[in-house]
């Protein structure tokens, strides 16, 4: 079975920032989704990002069947083998991206988060490393779906904070996960079973610092449209402060 999608994707580089640090990617023809937030000085970030979306993309766009799925990369074996493609493709945008911060010094220590979604037969698979976040909306129901490689995650998991003060904590910046930081990196990777008029969003922090989850729930609820409801999440981040570039992607799954 083939599922039949609906796409859009919006950037804006907020109200603070001068620059837009963040890509998007929408490949229709892949059904391959993505959007990644880089850091680093002197346009490395954007760099960085725009690096991670077009190798991630290469690598899904060349592999072939006949090929192991991940080479080579290391992936477990007993993995499905879409899911060791989507690991082995961010595993190689994050060997690009450090192999080019130690070539060029007006690169060094540029870095992305990443996360990406694309379409496997009758599911959605998708892998993150970073902050930037998928959300499944269901049913007028929005659930977080990735878990953030963040100080701050780490902090609510060890039960040191509760979510009320990490949403406000001053360190709710801070990645603990990036692709480009070292030679190798672990990815998340997860698959979801989708039903018809499920939407899926993926987004860098700067609407997630900005705008609550029930915010977004009761902004997707209220615009069906889909460039409407992308459109109003970037202009809700950038009302509530735009402390950083936006994105957003959104995907709805059609009968
Ligand atoms: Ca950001």
């Amino acid at each position: 079975m083939t599922l039949r999608f609906e796409a859009c994707g919006l950037t804006h580089t907020g109200l603070l920032r001068h620059n837009n640090e963040d890509s998007f990617l929408l490949d229709e023809a892949h059904e391959l989704f993505m959007v990644a937030d880089g850091m680093g000085g002197h346009a490395a970030g954007e760099i960085a990002s725009k690096m991670a979306v077009e190798q991630i993309r290469d690598f899904i766009a060349n592999a072939s069947d006949q090929q192991r799925p991940s080479w080579p990369y290391p992936t477990p074996r007993e993995y499905p083998i879409f899911w060791q493609r989507m690991m082995a493709a961010v595993m190689s945008a994050n060997a690009a991206i450090y192999r080019n911060s130690r070539e060029s010094q007006h690169l060094s220590g540029m870095g992305t988060t990443v996360v990406a979604l694309s379409l496997d037969g009758d599911s959605v698979v998708f892998a993150h490393v970073g902050d930037s976040r998928l959300y499944l909306f269901r049913d007028g129901k929005l659930s977080l779906q990735t878990e953030d490689h963040s100080w701050i995650q780490e902090q609510i998991n060890q039960g040191n904070l509760t979510e009320e003060e990490a949403a406000r904590h001053p360190l709710r910046n801070v990645i603990t996960r990036a692709l480009g930081g070292a030679s190798a990196v672990s990815v998340d990777v997860g698959s979801i079973k989708p039903l018809p008029e499920d939407l899926f969003l993926l987004c860098t922090d700067g609407l997630t610092t900005m705008v609550p989850d029930q915010e977004i729930e009761e902004i997707l609820l209220k615009h069906h449209d889909l460039n409407q409801a992308a459109d109003q999440l970037i202009q809700t981040a950038n009302q509530m402060g735009g402390h950083d570039n936006t994105t957003v992607v959104v995907i709805r799954i059609r009968e």
